[in-house]
């Protein structure tokens, strides 16, 4: 038994909760919807890359500007290379964003219900933080974000949620915070609407994020970004410089690139994930499942007489996987991420199966 006393150098150990990871199961046959990836493959032009790349790209440090998926970027969105941050992932982009810009001993607010991330990072970095709730329909209450604070974040879609909040109410919240920094954390926004990147010209104190993990089927090369005029990013590489120079390997930094290259692939896929959403909304709803409208890669799910944890559970008996979370307000929805049609076929196969089993539908 550890002696439940303290230690004297334990007094001053940083003691943090840390988030929590969806599973990575990796049984033969399975059905992963549990982690919001992508079942497609990334563009042709990423293999190709890969199968050509010179053992230089090994033996050398990366740039450590990365310049190479800056200037990727830039090309796609028609903006200069000077407004983009890359990292290690949308978390690695995110929690240099929360060192760099959430210094003030006013409370940042984001979500009750939102990406759980947040409130793990603000205890990382000792930054005080407020939760305004969701409204019943879990829609973010724009309101709720107009008073005094030391800086904003949010998702759009929010995650779990899905919901798309519309620019104009992004840029309800910018007019009345013009003097902190808001993060509008768009992880799923290829899957939704405008993204809020078209107004970073306009409010200096916008930060946008995306990642490489869902819409460019990358999770695993873990590559994220950051949009913001060039003073904020050239405040975000100054955080990085000072902590790790060569963040982005070289091959995710290359393969990143030949990525953003193909436009036509990417609208394809996204063309097929959202198709595939919508058809998966209804066939839900006539299990008699009630969900927010998802405009994200996933769908989060309740049913209406069925709890959540028991159909959680009896999917991953059958090796199909998808994410559950046992917090307040939520911890009867599932949050089922949107595969193949078959894979979802064979989700709401067995949804079907089991339900009327139970005479739940
Ligand atoms: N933001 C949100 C809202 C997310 O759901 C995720 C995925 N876990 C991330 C950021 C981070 O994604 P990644 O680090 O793979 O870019």
């Amino acid at each position: 038994m550890r002696d439940k006393r303290l230690k004297k150098w334990e007094e001053n150990i940083r003691k943090v909760v840390p988030y929590t990871p969806g599973e990575q199961p990796s049984q033969p046959g399975m059905i992963k919807l549990n982690t919001n990836e992508n079942p497609y493959p990334p563009a042709p032009g990423v293999r190709k890359a890969m199968e050509e790349m010179q053992e230089e790209r090994f033996r050398l440090y990366p740039d450590p500007t990365s310049a190479v998926l800056t200037h990727a970027l830039a090309e796609f969105y028609h903006r200069d290379p000077e407004q983009f941050f890359v990292g290690v992932g949308s978390d690695d982009v995110l929690a240099m964003a929360f060192q760099t810009f959430f210094n003030s001993k006013k409370p940042i607010l984001f979500p009750d219900i939102s990406y759980s991330f947040y409130s793990v990072w603000a205890d990382l970095f000792q930054i005080p933080y407020c939760c305004p709730a969701l409204d019943e329909n879990f829609r973010i209450r724009g309101g709720d974000y107009l008073g005094e604070n030391g800086g904003i974040i949010f998702p759009n879609p929010n995650a779990p949620t899905g919901i798309y909040m519309e620019l104009d109410e992004i840029e309800e919240i910018l007019r009345q915070n013009q003097d902190v920094i808001v993060i509008v954390d768009e992880a799923y926004i290829d899957f939704a609407g405008p993204s809020a990147m078209e107004l970073v010209d306009r409010y200096d104190n916008l930060l946008v994020v995306q990642t490489f993990s869902k819409s460019r089927s990358m999770a695993g090369m873990r590559i994220g970004f950051a949009a913001g005029n060039p003073e904020l990013i050239h405040y975000l590489n100054d955080v990085k410089f000072s902590f790790n120079s060569y963040t982005m390997n070289q091959p995710s930094q290359i393969l990143g690139a030949e990525a953003v290259k193909d436009r036509e692939y990417f609208y394809d896929t996204l063309k097929k994930i959202t198709d595939t959403r919508e058809r998966t909304k209804k066939e839900l709803a006539e299990l008699g499942f009630v969900f927010p409208d998802s405009k994200a890669n996933f769908i989060f799910a309740s049913h209406k007489t069925c709890p959540a944890k028991e159909l959680f559970e009896a999917l991953k008996q059958k090796q199909i996987y998808v994410r559950y979370f046992d917090s307040p307000r939520i911890n009867n929805y599932l949050r089922i991420t949107v595969g193949t049609d078959a894979q979802m076929d064979a989700l709401l196969a067995f949804l079907r199966d089991y339900l009327k089993g139970k005479e739940n539908i």
